[in-house]
């Protein structure tokens, strides 16, 4: 009854970060129940999602009636309320819910998640937070560490780069970053050869260890 495949999720917490998750998710054509406590941000979302539902989602009860446990996949985006968190995350395990995306707001939080046997844990402040970082310390448009100590940078196309194919300014060599994509200005981004020549207004991505990506950003001013 419980399919990997489908296109069915269960988002407990309709705050900031679940109902963002949740909407984004129904737009792509998934069947999103979404469950709150507070009536007002279930109405908000009433007509948005599939199905929601008022419910106390450390009700054991109350989750086996909206049939929690017949989900393959369930977000629970209950942040500040620790407890909350922490309870509806076991009871979902429980049930056997196979795969458990849990929020946490702090390290110690996400800890305590992994144990009681989330799936995945997402520290969405903690994350973003990082990823500011450098986006203020240095040259590069946007950034995210795929895994620890490899990244992805967006910047602009270097002055020394231009001109040339990116096989002949030896890039990869000198910086240990690979540039992957190129947007020309007023176009979208495409993957990069070795033959592709860049011209000033460019946009690129490059990816790499951080420390090379950040080294390449910090080289561009
Ligand atoms: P955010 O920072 O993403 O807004 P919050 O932690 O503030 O996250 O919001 C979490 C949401 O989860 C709130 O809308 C709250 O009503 C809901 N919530 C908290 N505890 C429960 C619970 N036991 N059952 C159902 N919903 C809950």
């Amino acid at each position: 009854e419980r399919r990997d495949d489908e296109k069915r999720i269960l988002v407990i917490g309709l705050g900031r970060f679940g109902s963002s998750l949740a909407l984004e998710l129904a737009r792509r054509g998934w069947e999103v129940l979404g469950m709150d406590s507070n009536p007002r941000l279930v109405q908000t979302y009433a007509d948005a999602l599939t199905h929601t539902v008022i419910a106390d989602s450390t009700d054991e009860e109350a989750l086996r009636q909206v049939g929690a446990h017949q989900f393959a996949r369930a977000v629970v985006a209950i942040g500040t309320h620790l407890e909350e968190s922490i309870l509806t995350t076991s009871l979902l395990v429980d049930m056997g819910v196979g795969n458990i995306w849990a929020k946490a707001t702090s390290r110690r939080h996400g800890r305590i998640l992994e144990q009681v046997g989330a799936h995945h844990v997402v520290l969405p402040e903690h994350d973003m937070g990082e990823r500011v970082a450098h986006l203020v310390s240095g040259r590069m448009l946007d950034y995210v560490e795929l895994e620890e100590g490899f990244a992805l940078g967006k910047t602009k196309a270097p002055k020394e780069l231009l001109g040339r194919t990116l096989q002949e300014t030896r890039v990869r060599q000198r910086y240990g970053i690979t540039v992957v994509s190129v947007k020309r200005v007023g176009a979208s981004f495409t993957y990069a050869t070795q033959e592709t020549i860049l011209h000033k207004g460019d946009q690129i991505v490059v990816a790499g260890r951080t420390d090379d990506v950040e080294r390449f950003a910090e080289s561009q001013r």
